[in-house]
């Protein structure tokens, strides 16, 4: 095993915090004594980010830079480092010094104990609110019962996989609608976790609106698991239930048409409303295939800084 590391950061609108986190980060891995570089994904930042990482890359040619033509999001940008990255174990972690460049060295311990994956579990995020918590942890419970692979909850996208994962994860999972989290956990290999507390932001504030992250929860499970799809199913045996019971009601009872119009309404109202959702559940699912389908590139780079080989992943 060579001793060399790549650690993957995904940059938005990060102007303020760069300078502090590379300043952190290669503290930290010249300590470590092992061969690192620093692969900053410029996720088409809107701010002077970009500048910022060039001044970095212009004095120190470890640190590398990717840098997307448009913001195609954090898993993307996450994807293309680990298809740029070269070293042994490719640490992913945000650029906010929310993740905190301290545990690397604990990360390349366990990697040396031979662990392949290695998973950093927030103990504590004081930062997110009670609304994002609470929601948090609905999501993990949800998606614990009805996917068919297990989610470690409070897992964040920080963590480390090994050379072989990585190339695992790049060539074998390159789907549109993603989790790569998911991934990450379900692969196999002899993985563990490393706890850690999830620091304050240094600068900027959050990208993940609760919207966003709707949106991306939605997803995850349209993207793990069939069950929504047999809702349908079930739908269809409860409503043919009830009418039988109403069918045997109505026959032992002998009773003729009773007046009965709001039952009727409200019965027709519910049956469509349930058809309605179930053709759209239908519907997010045929939406996945499409995008999938037209296969269109996960991220387009622009231009790269301090990178002379192509990476392996969809380029211009
Ligand atoms: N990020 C990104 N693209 C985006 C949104 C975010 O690359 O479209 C990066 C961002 O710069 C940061 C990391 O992803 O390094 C996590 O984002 P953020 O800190 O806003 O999320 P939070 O920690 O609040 O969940
Ligand atoms: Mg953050």
């Amino acid at each position: 095993m060579d001793k060399s590391i790549s650690v993957v950061v995904s940059v938005y609108n990060e102007e303020k915090a760069l300078d502090e986190f590379y300043r952190e980060t290669s503290r930290v891995l010249e300590e470590t004594g092992w061969d690192w570089e620093l692969i900053f994904v410029n996720d088409g930042s809107a701010d002077s980010s970009l500048p910022v990482l060039k001044g970095l890359a212009a004095a120190q040619e470890r640190v590398k830079i990717i840098s997307f033509s448009r913001n195609f999001g954090h898993e993307a940008a996450m994807i293309a480092g680990m298809d740029y990255s070269t070293g042994e174990v490719v640490v992913c972690m945000d650029a906010d010094l929310q993740h905190p460049p301290a545990c690397i060295p604990e990360i390349l311990k366990k990697r040396e104990e031979g662990y392949e994956v290695i998973n950093m579990v927030r103990t504590q995020n004081r930062t997110a609110g009670l609304v994002k918590n609470i929601t948090s942890s609905g999501f993990y419970w949800l998606i614990n019962h009805i996917a068919d692979v297990h989610f470690e909850p409070n897992a964040s996208d920080f963590f480390a996989v090994s050379r072989k994962v990585a190339r695992v994860l790049r060539t074998n999972y390159r789907e549109r609608v993603r989790f790569l989290r998911g991934y990450v956990q379900n692969v196999g290999f002899k993985r563990t976790t490393i706890e850690y507390e999830a620091g304050v932001r240094v600068a900027g504030e959050s990208k993940y609106s609760l919207k966003k992250l709707f949106i991306f929860s939605i997803n995850t499970i349209l993207c793990f698991s069939n069950m929504p799809l047999k809702l349908g199913i079930y739908a269809g045996i409860f409503s043919a239930l009830l009418g039988l019971a109403v069918m045997v009601y109505t026959l032992l009872t002998r009773q003729g048409a009773p007046s009965g119009y709001a039952t009727i309404v409200v019965l027709i109202c519910f049956m469509f409303a349930m058809m309605f959702v179930i053709i759209g559940i239908i519907g997010e699912y045929i939406a996945i295939l499409f995008t999938e389908l037209k296969d269109r590139p996960i991220y387009i780079v622009e231009e790269t800084e301090n990178i002379e080989e192509a990476g392996c992943g969809d380029k211009m």
